[in-house]
């Protein structure tokens, strides 16, 4: 969720650490902090709010001379985001400094522990009982003092740690939440994924969880958690910095719905052998496919409507039943899942908690799993039985767009394999293949609606609050939209299946409340229209989104977006690009911070 980097070497640390920490902004703080080494002295400055007022405060590193430290953002789960509650904080003795991501689910009984014995506390975090723990084991060595404080501690961390008695060394934990290692020439960093360290090095180290490291500027020592060494492979990172960086755009999120096209392109390409579908990344057999009897896909936020949105061609090429199902909900539910079930679980960073514990619970119970993530090596794809990548590079915005499209790319993929697979698509296949292979022009010719959607933002930005209705597919890209626009914009939006609303919604609708209706369906066009006639004649202003050549919305919508004809199994990802662009451009017209909306965290690794 929050941002941690570190390092070790000869250059001064502080202006590494806080460009690091703006890399890593996007991921959602609300305070942040650097500590430094100098000699056998801590540092420690800390601030509310943005890197920006950090830069300020150490007058942009200059103030903290020192070439070894830690840095960190914080999102707040214990105690308010105040300086005092930031992170990195000191042990009693000034000898440590700690930053730390994740949550400590023991921290009041570690916490009463401490204060009897005689440790005194300056915040209200979950966080601070570490730095005090390392001071109490402590006895020279630090490898020591790590693994006996962190077997005390239970839940997720990622944790970094400097002390003055090892005046050159970072020392970096990770359990259940992201760390990654730099290599460099004569300086090494930590951080919590890899865009905060491209610009030094392209060599990186995936920690695994129960691992911890002891880094000096020419040394990289890796340990389990009983303290043996481990052996470690270096991964080369081939993304281009670029990739990482706005490129000429205002805001992330732009630049993001820009390039679907090509990741959903990227996504269905090396998939592709001999004009079939062959994923070559499962193993899983025709025998093993028919013993599923329902497939379950999990997620949070956008991946869940992801897989709302796939669930239909699933279905009705597989013939299997699928349930979609929260994360959060799913793990406390008590699920009807056995050997039987295949579970898709759906992550843009991999590391959401929630769906990790889901996914846990689930494997638990006996179903295999399946994960489609886009960060290569995170939690859920080492936890899953197959994993499918999506090929979307890094999403930096915190509203994801590329993200969902190449998710749902992935499950129409999967429909079609496995449809086939069990022998169910026959003389279907090439023609159900070649709408597969037009997504990403289709996606390309949406893009294109971008300077009229643009204009029709003008109109809608005002209103205090906006729906969005459809059925099947376009009820699930409905959800999707009005999730982007409350994101982004902090307008009241939202979805209703169009069917619906006359159970009880459309006792909302009055004059020139702003209706988005999807009807990309031709098989159920005319009940969606029934359902737009009944809310315009009740005031509502129609914004339709159809596909061409629709002449029957002519007379019934304001306003109309047209979409290319596309099979309606997989319109969802081409719908889902104007409402996108509405939402950038409602939130742009209201002056809202597009890449980084309040209270939002790009991964949210907390439940
Ligand atoms: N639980 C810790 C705190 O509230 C760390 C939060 C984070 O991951 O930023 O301080």
């Amino acid at each position: 969720m929050c941002g941690i980097v570190g390092f070790t070497g000869r250059q001064q640390a502080s202006k590494i650490l806080l460009e690091g920490l703006k890399k890593l902004e996007y991921r959602g703080y609300d305070s942040a902090g650097i500590a430094v080494m100098d000699g056998e002295k801590i540092s420690v400055n800390k601030v509310r709010g943005r890197i920006a007022n950090l830069e300020e405060k150490t007058k942009n590193g200059d103030a903290v001379p020192g070439t070894t430290g830690i840095g960190h953002t914080r999102w707040a789960t214990h105690g308010a985001p105040t300086e005092e509650n930031a992170h990195p904080h000191l042990s009693n003795d000034g000898r440590f400094a700690v930053v730390h991501n994740g949550i400590i689910e023991n921290y009041l009984t570690l916490r009463e522990e401490l204060i009897r014995d005689g440790y005194h506390f300056e915040s209200e975090t979950d966080t601070e009982v570490i730095v005090h723990l390392i001071e109490q084991y402590y006895r020279g060595s630090m490898s020591e003092a790590l693994i006996r404080a962190t077997n005390r501690l239970r839940g997720s961390y990622a944790l970094g740690v400097i002390c003055t008695e090892k005046p050159d060394k970072i020392y970096a934990v990770r359990e259940a939440s992201p760390l990654i290692l730099g290599i460099g020439l004569e300086e090494n960093y930590f951080a919590s994924d890899v865009t905060a360290l491209v610009s030094h090095t392209r060599n990186v180290i995936y920690l695994e969880d129960g691992e911890f490291a002891e880094l000096s500027p020419d040394s990289v020592r890796i340990y389990d958690c009983r303290g043996k060494a481990v052996d470690k492979e270096i991964t080369r990172i081939l993304w281009d910095v670029q990739a990482a960086e706005k490129g000429g755009y205002e805001h992330f999120m732009l630049k993001e719905i820009m390039e679907q096209p090509g990741a959903v392109k990227a996504t269905i390409t090396p998939r592709v052998k001999d004009n079939r579908i062959a994923f070559e990344e499962l193993s899983i057999s025709r025998e093993e496919l028919s013993d599923i009897r329902k497939i379950v896909i999990t997620a949070c936020g956008s991946a869940y409507y992801a897989g709302c949105s796939g669930k239909y061609a699933l279905e009705k090429l597989c013939r299997i039943p699928v349930e979609v199902e929260l994360a959060s909900e799913l793990r406390y539910s008590d699920p009807l899942i056995d050997e039987h079930t295949l579970l898709i679980v759906i992550s843009q960073s991999g590391e959401t908690a929630d769906t990790i514990a889901a996914m846990k619970e689930c494997k638990a119970r006996g179903a295999r799993t399946l994960a489609i993530v886009n960060v290569v090596g995170s939690t859920v794809a080492k936890l899953a039985d197959y994993t499918v990548y999506t090929w979307a590079g890094p999403e930096i915005a915190v509203a994801t767009t590329k993200g969902f499209t190449t998710q749902v790319t992935v499950l129409y993929m999967l429909a079609l394999y496995f449809g086939d697979m069990l022998g169910l698509v026959g003389d279907r296949y090439e023609g159900i293949l070649k709408s597969l292979l037009s997504l990403p022009r289709c996606i390309q010719h949406a893009i294109d609606l971008n300077a009229k959607v643009s204009r029709l933002a003008k109109k809608y930005h005002k209103s205090s609050s906006i729906f969005f209705i459809g059925r099947n597919t376009d009820y699930a890209v409905a959800l999707e939209g009005a999730l982007k626009m409350k994101e982004i914009s902090y307008l009241h939006a939202e979805a209703y299946a169009a069917g619906e609303l006359k159970h009880g919604t459309i006792a909302l609708i009055e004059d020139h409340q702003p209706v988005i209706a999807l009807c990309c369906n031709p098989a159920i066009m005319e009940k969606t229209l029934s359902n737009i006639v009944e809310v315009k004649s009740r005031g509502a202003e129609v914004l339709a989104l159809t596909f061409r050549n629709n002449r029957k919305i002519l007379s019934v919508a304001d306003d109309l977006l047209f979409i290319p004809d596309v099979d309606a199994l997989f319109s969802a990802v081409i719908e889902i690009v104007p409402l996108q662009l509405l939402a950038y451009y409602v939130a742009k017209e209201n002056g809202c911070d597009i890449d980084k909306p309040k209270n939002l965290a790009k991964s949210v690794t907390v439940e």
